[in-house]
């Protein structure tokens, strides 16, 4: 094999995505360049403090992005100071979305100082060229060259998988394909990824490899029966959640709950039409507003709605925080009054963002409850919260014990991510299955599960566990 994979992060785990692939003559391109999250770490030893770039740059010609969420495009910044001058290729949404993701990580986790993060940012602009969908677009010109092509991967607004044609001489070609996170085919505003025809080697994510979803007619009803739940005990449903993806998600499940139901009881006393949905946080309200502006790339099932009149992702009942201070108010407010309210907030993992305010000040109170519905982490808040929490357990959040008497409920079906069933689909609707697939981006249990499936469905593709 004239190729070589190097994957930099996203192997043992699912953050800290970064793989590169290189050409005999040692150019190379990578695919994404994410952060590290919770206690994963990378096979070069980066980890969750390690931001740098561990390996040498002077010879990658290009990152294409895949999508905009931080586990893929967090360390962009570190890439940038590193020296990489070259351009950064994503889909035409990823290009309107990624400065807002990465002005907020660097305000998060680098500076408070503006002046830095808008030359940053104006370094970042320059660098992004946007990338229609289905359209070729040569990257190393000459042999060996390379080309690359975008298409819908169905898992946030922007999202794609990236097929890679390298030429290696004259009539000797191989095609490569980086999955990136592949989307479930039933996610809301999103249409379905379609796999894609033919290549030689697939590097597939894996993250539920062993699980399949519940369908989504069912998670919506088990989100409304949570609500009532939380919302009959006088209390507060907390929902950490990624800002970007998840939260419009939700909100779009949310409004259909509460169109179809407006009249009727979500508690004794309270009408599903009044019930106050709460989205605290800023990025998450710029993203809502991104999605908003994107409704070109929204499925027919959105527009549909929008053609009705109804707004999915500004309804009447949402309520969306801004500055701290009213973040602070909120948190206070909703812990000691009896009024039920959804809150919306990130980080996903617990492991930092506006959420932590309200772990704080609510778990120990069995009134309130916390719905997980997104993948946690090992070594996250949030995993430690869906573990220990239904036994009576603690959390650690920033350095101090939290006892949990809130309910913890998880929601499986609302993952981003395409599960068991739509993985195995990916390769077996390949009109010329690979020689090889490479299995990343996934725990070892659903790397296993999912590699066994694969062999023993197609003998005749080597399954590479990297
Ligand atoms: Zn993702």
């Amino acid at each position: 094999m004239p190729l070589s994979f190097t994957h930099h992060g996203a192997v043992d785990g699912v953050t800290g995505s970064c793989h590169q692939l290189t050409l005999p003559d040692g150019q190379s391109v990578l695919i994404d360049c994410g952060l590290f999250q919770g206690a994963e770490t990378s096979s070069d030893g980066a980890g969750v403090n390690q931001l740098e770039i561990g390996f040498a740059l002077d010879q990658v010609r290009a990152l294409i992005v895949t999508h905009v969420h931080i586990d893929h495009v967090g360390r962009i910044p570190y890439l940038l100071a590193a020296g990489y001058k070259g351009p950064i290729y994503c889909s035409e949404a990823s290009a309107l979305l990624l400065p807002l993701v990465l002005e907020d990580a660097l305000k998060v986790g680098f500076t408070r100082n503006q002046a830095l993060i808008q030359r940053v940012l104006g370094v970042l602009r320059q660098r992004i060229v946007p990338l229609p969908y289905k359209q070729w677009q040569t990257v190393i010109a000459g042999v060996p060259g390379l080309r690359v092509r975008l298409s819908p991967a169905g898992h946030i607004l922007g999202s794609a998988y990236v097929e890679l044609d390298v030429q290696l001489g004259p009539g000797q070609k191989q095609r490569v394909v980086f999955s990136g996170d592949l989307g479930a085919p039933y996610t809301p505003l999103l249409p379905a990824p379609r796999a894609p025809m033919a290549a030689d080697v697939v590097v597939l994510e894996s993250t539920y490899g062993d699980r399949n979803h519940e369908p989504r007619k069912l998670r919506r009803q088990r989100l409304q029966a949570l609500c009532e739940h939380a919302f009959g005990n006088r209390g507060t449903l907390l929902v950490p959640a990624f800002s970007i993806g998840r939260t419009q998600e939700l909100l779009y499940e949310l409004e259909e709950i509460i169109h179809r139901h407006r009249q009727r009881p979500a508690a004794p006393g309270l009408a599903w039409g009044e019930v106050e949905v709460i989205v605290d946080s800023p990025l998450a309200a710029d993203f809502t507003a991104g999605y908003a502006q994107l409704k070109s790339h929204w499925d027919k099932e959105a527009r549909r709605k929008l053609a009705a009149g109804r707004h999915p992702l500004a309804f009447e009942q949402l309520t969306t925080v801004a500055d701290h201070a009213a973040h602070l108010r909120m948190v206070d407010a909703l812990a000691r009054s009896a009024r039920p309210a959804i809150v919306i907030a990130a980080s996903g993992m617990c492991s930092g963002g506006r959420i932590v305010n309200y772990l704080k000040a609510m778990l120990g109170d069995a009134r309130h409850d916390v719905l997980f519905c997104g993948y946690q982490a090992a070594g996250t808040p949030g995993r430690d919260i869906q573990t220990y929490g239904p036994r009576g357990g603690y959390v650690e959040l920033d350095g101090q014990r939290f006892n949990i008497r809130a309910g913890v409920h998880t929601l499986g079906g609302f993952s981003a991510h395409a599960d068991q069933k739509d993985l195995l689909n990916f390769i077996g609707r390949m009109h010329t299955q690979p020689r090889q697939v490479r299995l990343v981006h996934g725990d070892d249990d659903a790397k296993r599960t999912l590699a066994a499936l694969l062999r023993q469905r197609h003998p005749g593709v080597e399954v590479v566990v990297p």
